[in-house]
């Protein structure tokens, strides 16, 4: 017999009566528990106005919060995976990747783009969390070798934009074979001196971490940012040890000398031109300084 025992029955619910706040108007931040009107959120670039908590934001709104009046070109827009393991898990890759498409209206979790930052040309690549937690399969791979590719060729600085949960499992391998081929790139485009920036958001893990998020000439972070390669419960299990506070955050990784600067979204375009203008890009639209003609020198003199 059970020792308490329910002797009248619960209160019913007055069922569903529904609510005359239109959905999504105002968001609770998880940061400082206030109730933000979504608007406000939309005019900072989706952070808390009171706290700078950071909102996760998709790879289109970064790139125009980044590109000079929010315009842009995609390129390899077509790339598709064609799920060469035929792998299954709670359901077919193949039907996740329809679903997800059809969803989020991309066919792979990273948008390339090229447009100018503050007048400088630029190549970005921005991953996309919405798609099948934008983690990195051969279309990610090969998309962001071929950005960093164009890059080299039209000797224009790189960005990478990542926010993944790391590699795709559902390409096995084939996933992790792309952190040796980005990688590679990125080797090239550092022997023809053209810079490279990563800049990692929330969350960045697994194979992105351990590639090329982790090989900019700057690596710059968003705030609070999870950053790693395992997760925390996974290190507590194999090292038997409590991980500190804050470990994997952002500010953690920066006082342990992993990461170069924490940057506020609001001023992420600003730093990023001005560090490209340190490490001698030139603004693309800045007039050529008319050489003096030996002939007309002489003539002066
Ligand atoms: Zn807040």
């Amino acid at each position: 017999m059970a020792w308490f025992k329910k002797t009248r029955k619960p209160i019913e619910s007055p069922g569903e009566k529904p609510s005359r706040v239109p959905e999504g108007l105002w968001v609770k931040c998880p940061g400082c528990a206030q109730i933000i009107y979504n608007k406000d959120l939309d005019k900072n670039q989706q952070v808390c106005p009171k706290c700078a908590h950071h909102f996760r934001i998709g790879a289109a709104d970064r790139l125009r919060a980044l590109f000079d009046d929010g315009a842009w070109t995609e390129h390899f827009r077509n790339l598709t995976s064609n799920d060469p393991l035929a792998f299954t898990d709670t359901k077919p890759y193949r039907h996740r990747l329809k679903d997800t498409k059809a969803k989020t209206g991309m066919s792979d979790a990273v948008i390339v783009a090229t447009g100018t930052v503050d007048g400088i040309d630029i190549v970005i690549a921005a991953m996309e969390y919405a798609f099948i937690g934008g983690s990195m399969g051969v279309v990610v791979g090969e998309k962001i070798t071929r950005a960093l590719e164009m890059a080299l060729e039209r000797r224009q600085p790189a960005i990478v934009i990542s926010c993944s949960g790391g590699a795709r499992m559902m390409e096995g391998a084939l996933s992790l074979m792309q952190m040796a081929k980005v990688s590679a790139a990125l080797a090239r485009l550092d022997r023809a001196r053209i810079p490279y920036i990563s800049v990692l958001t929330d969350p960045t893990t697994g194979g992105v971490t351990a590639s090329f998020a982790m090989l900019g000439d700057l690596n710059i972070a968003e705030p609070k940012a999870l950053i790693g390669f395992a997760g925390p419960r996974v290190i507590e299990q194999t090292i038997r040890q409590k991980l500190p506070e804050g470990f994997q955050r952002s500010e953690f990784l920066l006082d342990h000398g992993m990461l170069d600067l924490i940057i506020d979204r609001r001023e992420l375009k600003s730093t990023l031109a001005r560090a490209l203008r340190f490490m001698g890009t030139h603004v693309a639209a800045a007039p050529e300084v008319p050489e003096i003609e030996p002939a007309s020198a002489a003539a002066d003199s």
